[in-house]
This record gives structure tokens, C-alpha cells and sequence, in this order.
């Protein structure tokens, strides 16, 4: 992905209060691999149910708040991330929520989806060895990821 500055992630949020946004802890840019990320994925390491996704969309940086779930999935199980379509123990894979952005949100008017718990799908399609995974392979899952992320966050943004 195009890299983003600090100033590109904290105006990039649709769905996020002000509070919110004067909260918003700044991931480790500066050691970002930016070519090995299709979206920029973190949680909140003071308030550990919220999450941040952003990613470039229309050419502008896109930035959605998530709320994880209270208690997992039951342990023991295989469950799939809903971006990166990666299967994995249920346990590193979550329910999160994202408020709505405007008037539906702030009403609490939410929409669920399952994610990698760590919000690190770049990092989990990039984990196939080379030999076991093909180069064309990797940026067919990459470009299928990023546009269902895209998907997930114009959802988000539709106020009707
Ligand atoms: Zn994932």
C-alpha cells in the first residue's frame, strides 16, 4: 500500500467520536513495511477491545474504529476471517463491531464481521513460504483482501 503519515491516519477516520480520535494511539509507522501491507490493522494496547483499520480508498486514506466482541469463539474450533478468508483456531479469530458513520452510528447502529483478532490479515497471507506459495498467488490474495476490506468500510460509510 501507499505509505500513510500521522496526519493521513488521524484525519482518515469515518465512524470514530472526537474523543475517540484525541485517544487514537499511532501504530509504528516508521517500521511499517508499507509494501507488504494491503491495510493497516492495530489495537488499542489502553483500551483493549478497540481496534483500527486503514487503508487507501479512491485514493484517499479510509480509517474505520472497531469494537471487538466480549468472549471469544469457543475454543477448539476452526473459524475464517472474513478479510483475509484465512482459517485458523477460533480463538485468533474475533467478532468485531463498527458503529456506522454519522447520525446511524452514534444512534448504535453497528455492523459485525469476523476478523484476525490481531487485525494483521497482510501479515497472516504472507506467512506460505515462497515455494509453497506463488508471488502471483500472494497478490491474487492481497488484491482480494484489500477490496473486501474496501467493501467492509463503504458499508460502514453508507448513511441511507
Ligand atoms: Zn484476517
Amino acid at each position: 500500500m501507499k505509505p500513510l503519515t500521522e496526519d493521513d491516519i488521524r484525519s482518515s477516520f469515518v465512524n470514530a467520536t472526537d474523543e475517540q480520535l484525541a485517544r487514537l494511539p499511532i501504530p509504528g509507522i516508521h517500521e511499517t513495511l508499507w509494501d507488504e501491507r494491503e491495510f493497516l490493522g492495530w489495537r488499542d494496547p489502553q483500551a483493549s477491545r478497540l481496534g483500527y483499520i486503514v487503508h487507501w480508498m479512491d485514493g484517499r486514506p479510509t480509517g474505520i474504529l472497531v469494537r471487538a466482541a466480549s468472549g471469544g469463539l469457543r475454543p477448539g474450533i476452526a473459524a475464517m476471517c472474513s478479510f483475509c478468508h484465512s482459517s485458523q483456531p477460533a480463538t485468533q479469530v474475533r467478532m468485531f463491531s463498527a458503529p456506522r458513520a454519522g447520525e446511524a452510528g452514534r444512534n448504535g447502529n453497528t455492523i459485525g464481521s469476523y476478523i484476525c483478532d490481531d487485525l494483521a490479515c497482510s501479515l497472516l497471507i504472507r506467512v506460505t513460504p515462497p515455494h509453497v506459495q506463488s508471488s502471483e498467488r500472494l497478490a491474487e490474495r492481497g488484491a482480494a483482501l484489500l477490496t473486501r476490506v474496501q467493501n467492509f468500510t463503504a458499508t460502514v460509510m453508507k448513511t441511507a
